[in-house]
């Protein structure tokens, strides 16, 4: 595989970063908060280890996959980023998992969070791993993630997950047509967060929400990750 990286497109990656970062600026400071607390992921679903390197030298290091198959077909060809999984997690790709992301952001049930916890054991001299746990704010029967009220109940079990660093609690927000009927999703998964907090202190403060459509809304909501693909690397295929 070559390492090459297109000079024009690296130089459209800055332009396009610089973009969406003054937006999560003029959002933060909309709300009164410090811009500096909002990390962008940037979502390489679909997009070619070529296009990612380029994305990558121009300052997109944080990258987001929903798949671990296609994040370990990728990865080797992609140095110096960070990789996030945002997507469904299988148990039997767990392990997987593991190795490959910095960061989990869909622990959507128990079950993933126990096999989780039990591998992170398993290896010696593991540090805690890095994961959010993945709240269906909107109780959609087609999205993965807690329901928001099973949550609360959750929190014993979740607390044995020793190996678990969990840093927050991240939500998909339902597709609309004006990003301010994305809001009060939003603004759901913040209150939830501060009261399951209150009940847990090991909960982070963490806040993933907002995507390409409503990113902006998100910030204003309390946001302190924000998953973007389309308005950093364009339109994808179809079919997916
Ligand atoms: C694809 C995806 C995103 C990014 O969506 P865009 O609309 O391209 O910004 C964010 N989060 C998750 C979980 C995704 O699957």
């Amino acid at each position: 595989m070559g390492q090459s990286v297109d000079r024009d497109e690296v130089e459209r990656f800055r332009d396009a970063r610089d973009a969406v970062l003054s937006r999560i600026e003029a959002a933060a400071r909309r709300a009164g908060r410090d811009p500096g607390r909002v990390t962008l992921v940037a979502v390489s679903k679909t997009v070619p280890a070529a296009r990612i390197r380029a994305a990558v030298e121009a300052g997109l290091d944080v990258l987001g996959e929903n798949r671990v198959q296609e994040a370990e077909a990728k990865s080797p060809d992609v140095a110096g980023a960070a990789w996030h999984l945002v997507g469904p997690l299988q148990s039997n790709k767990a392990r997987r998992a593991l190795g490959l992301f910095a960061m989990i952001q869909s622990v959507h049930d128990l079950d993933l969070a126990r096999r989780l916890d039990r591998l992170v054991r398993d290896e010696p001299g593991g540090a805690p791993f890095p994961v959010l746990v993945q709240v269906n704010v909107d109780r959609d029967p087609a999205k993965a993630g807690f329901d928001p009220d099973a949550l609360a109940a959750a929190l014993p079990e979740l607390d044995a997950c020793g190996a678990l660093d969990v840093r927050g609690l991240m939500t998909i927000g339902r597709a609309v047509a004006d990003p301010d009927d994305a809001r009060p999703t939003f603004a759901a998964l913040r209150e939830l967060s501060g009261r399951l907090r209150r009940q847990w202190p090991r909960l982070g403060p963490e806040l993933s929400m907002g995507m390409s459509d409503d990113f902006e809304v998100a910030v204003e909501e309390g946001a302190t990750i924000v998953r973007v693909g389309r308005a950093l690397f364009g339109e994808r295929p179809p079919t997916r």
